[in-house]
């Protein structure tokens, strides 16, 4: 029942992390669901779930400073990861056996893509977007006409979000990272930016687009799904998170998260063909 639990309630924070606001549950569901829990002693997983805090204990350091050394962007690039190793608490926070994950791409890229934080096959390569959710970008940006060399790709997570992990030692599911924890990252992100000096960004789901935007600046992510907005005088454009889009494969996302992309290589100067305008992922 825990598992279920933690499954369900899992779910349900990935998708309002994706900006889903109401979910649809059928009276069937809803019966198996309250027969599930009936007669749970008071102490028992729903009890415990709801005791949960809702945020895990903040990062106990503040935020770390990144001074950019002279040099080329390979130097500078290597200096930021170089800081993100040597960080304690993002070695605190790497799972044992675990990777820290920083971008990666083109330093010279003119787009940069942010997702928000590695899952479990980012820490075990220590790369971001190589799991189900990297497949379906780098499809996403071989239809805009490019490879993944010729972009960049970041999080704003360095590490990999804990999750209580069952009696086998496995932690199963992700969840999106808390405010703190993004602010400890941030700076590293934001250095990142500076060393590859995107002609624009886009951000991959509403916590991408929280962290570059502002913990607080919006509510559902329609509020800002598929508009220009200005990041420190760069063009942002934030669209779905592939996540969202392999838990939706419905045709309508697919198109849309598509029409976000058209625009990006408009902005970017990208050649569009006929048959990139009538294309769906
Ligand atoms: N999802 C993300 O947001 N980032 C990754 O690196 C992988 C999955």
């Amino acid at each position: 029942m825990r598992n279920a639990l933690n499954a369900i309630t899992d779910e349900l924070r990935r998708l309002k992390a994706d900006g889903v606001e109401r979910v649809a549950v059928s009276d069937d569901g809803l019966d198996a669901l309250r027969r599930s829990v009936a007669g749970r002693p008071a102490a028992g997983p729903i009890a415990a779930a709801k005791a949960a805090p809702a945020e895990p204990a903040a990062p106990p350091a503040a935020p770390p400073v990144v001074v950019l050394p002279e040099g080329d962007k390979a130097a500078r690039w290597a200096a930021v990861l170089r800081a993100v190793l040597d960080d304690p608490v993002c070695k605190a926070k790497v799972r044992p056996g675990k990777k820290a994950v920083l971008g990666v791409g083109s330093l010279d890229a003119a787009i940069m893509f942010v997702g928000e934080a590695p899952g479990a096959e980012e820490e075990i390569q220590g790369e971001p977007f190589v799991g189900p959710a990297g497949q379906l970008l780098n499809r996403m940006i071989a239809g805009m006409g490019l490879s993944r060399a010729d972009v960049y790709i970041g999080n704003i997570m360095n590490w990999r979000p804990d999750l209580p992990t069952g009696p086998d030692g496995v932690q199963t599911g992700n969840r999106p990272p808390t405010e703190a924890e993004m602010a400890h990252c941030l700076p590293y992100l934001r250095a990142q930016v500076e060393i590859v000096n995107p002609r624009l960004l886009v951000a991959l789901g509403a916590t991408a687009a929280k962290g570059l935007l502002g913990h607080r600046s919006f509510g559902a992510l329609g509020e800002v799904r598929g508009r220009w907005h200005d990041l420190g005088g760069r063009p942002l454009m934030v669209t779905y998170h592939p996540s969202y889009i392999l838990r939706n494969p419905i045709n309508r996302t697919k198109r849309l998260i598509w029409e976000d992309l058209l625009k990006v290589m408009e902005r970017a100067n990208l050649p569009v063909s006929d048959k990139q305008r009538g294309f769906f992922l």
